[in-house]
């Protein structure tokens, strides 16, 4: 005897109540509950028609990024919401033709569908240059330019911040920058980790109680650590006032590897201006301009970076990146209250200049924050096609 989906009754077969759904006939006790059941595909249908607009994707996007990476749970969340999807030898499998409504890819508990997921909370979005002179930052010195102005207008006793050895060429030192050469000469991105906590440590020791601190994600993560846990030592012992100050960041490197690899090119450390990662390229400046594919640096990739999936450093005040931006600007993302508001009035004192970054800037922030998070769901695919971490 055929049960109701609805209510789970027993149901007579000659029941008037009737749907089919994926070729199978589903018997109702009453109209009530074949109009609950009907309404369930109305919905798919809605969901069908609101995603109209947006950009075409199939269910082989799903596939790719949940299914052969090995990732999905198996939930049925994709098949129950799509009549050609059904679970075939235990996987998600198409039955018939995929019509690329995208309502199988945003039901998945495994992607990540929304801006807040990719970036967090953000206010608002921008790219902006320095006005400073002498800054020659990264991308658009603004880093550098808001530490400048948050100590020259009296917001920051100290700022920690990371320069390069003077006896070791492009060693990261992280240091308690005082002064205003000690910020000039921080400017511009070192890719090898800096231990920066022991340098706010010291800021704090030193009688610092409003510090700018600047770092990656991970250096935001255990400041914001430091502060909120409750066994946390900036939340039991000292209290400063720290601005957050988060960089975007994809990778770093062991020192002695990007030493031998460089070497191994024929550019010792010690003859390079400039280093730069663009569209998937490791830039340097030795004198003439060198190319290399990243994916040639991966042997010399700090493991903690294999398995970091936060982009833009997303706990910090404001965020500064130079994806999204053009050649000489830095995109910055401001989250906090506090953040936007000293990002505003460092315009209004003329230390930067703000412009609009706009929905195809956004885009590409957004495009590398997901290659980002969907990384360490690419570790079991990258271990089976050898390649390690
Ligand atoms: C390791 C690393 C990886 C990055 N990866 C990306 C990326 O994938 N995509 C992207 O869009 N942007 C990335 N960035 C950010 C980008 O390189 C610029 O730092 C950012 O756009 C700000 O540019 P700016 O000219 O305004 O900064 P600047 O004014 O030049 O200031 C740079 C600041 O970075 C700090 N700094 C430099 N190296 C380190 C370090 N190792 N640890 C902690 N602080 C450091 C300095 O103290 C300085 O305050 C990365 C930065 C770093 C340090
Ligand atoms: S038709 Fe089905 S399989 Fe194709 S995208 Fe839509 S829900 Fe997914
Ligand atoms: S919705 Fe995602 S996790 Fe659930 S079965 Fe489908 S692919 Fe797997
Ligand atoms: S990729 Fe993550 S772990 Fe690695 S340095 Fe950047 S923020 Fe830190």
């Amino acid at each position: 005897m055929p049960v109701d989906p609805i209510c789970n009754q027993n149901v007579d077969e000659k029941t008037p109540f009737k749907s089919v759904y994926k070729n199978k006939e589903y018997h109702f006790c009453s109209d009530a509950c074949k109009k609950k059941y009907d309404e369930l595909d109305k919905s798919v249908i809605r969901v069908r028609r609101s995603l109209k607009d947006k950009e075409k994707i199939s269910f082989g996007k799903l596939r790719r990024e949940v299914i052969d990476p090995g990732i999905c749970t198996l939930c049925g969340a994709c098949a129950a919401s799509c009549e050609v999807l059904s679970v075939v030898n235990g996987k998600p499998a198409l039955t018939g033709k995929c019509t690329a409504c995208g309502v199988c890819y945003n039901q998945c508990p495994r992607t990540i569908t929304t801006e807040k997921a990719l970036i967090g909370t953000v206010r608002d979005v921008f790219t902006a240059k320095s006005l400073v002179p002498e800054v020659k930052g990264q991308d658009g010195g603004v880093v550098t330019s808001m530490l400048l102005y948050a100590f020259e207008e009296g917001l920051i006793d100290s700022a920690v911040v990371t320069v390069k050895s003077d006896d070791e060429p492009w060693k990261p030192i992280p240091i308690v920058a005082q002064s205003r050469e000690d910020i000039l000469r921080s400017a511009g991105s070192i890719y090898v980790h800096s231990l920066t906590m022991e340098s706010l440590m010291s800021a704090i020791k030193q009688g610092s109680r409003s510090i700018g601190f600047v770092g990656p994600s991970c250096n935001i993560d255990a400041v914001d650590k430091m502060t909120k846990s409750p066994y946390g030592l900036l939340h039991m012992f000292m209290r400063a006032n720290i601005l957050k100050l988060g960089l975007f960041c994809m990778d770093t490197f062991n020192y002695d590897g990007l030493k031998s690899y460089l070497e191994g090119k024929g550019i010792p450390l010690s003859t390079v201006s400039e280093m730069k990662i663009k569209k998937g390229m490791f830039r340097v400046g030795a004198g003439s301009e060198h190319e290399f594919p990243l994916g040639e640096l991966d042997a010399y990739r700090n493991g903690s970076c294999t398995v970091c999936t936060d982009l833009t450093a997303e706990k910090s005040d404001l965020s500064f990146g130079g994806v999204g931006s053009k050649d000489g600007y830095t995109t910055v993302l401001a989250r906090t209250g506090l953040g936007l508001e000293l990002f505003n009035d460092a315009e209004d004192r003329g230390y930067v200049r703000i412009e609009e970054l706009g929905r195809e800037g956004l885009d590409k922030v957004l495009n590398q924050a997901k290659a980002k998070k969907v990384q360490m769901y690419m570790i079991k695919k990258r271990i089976k096609d050898g390649k390690g971490l």
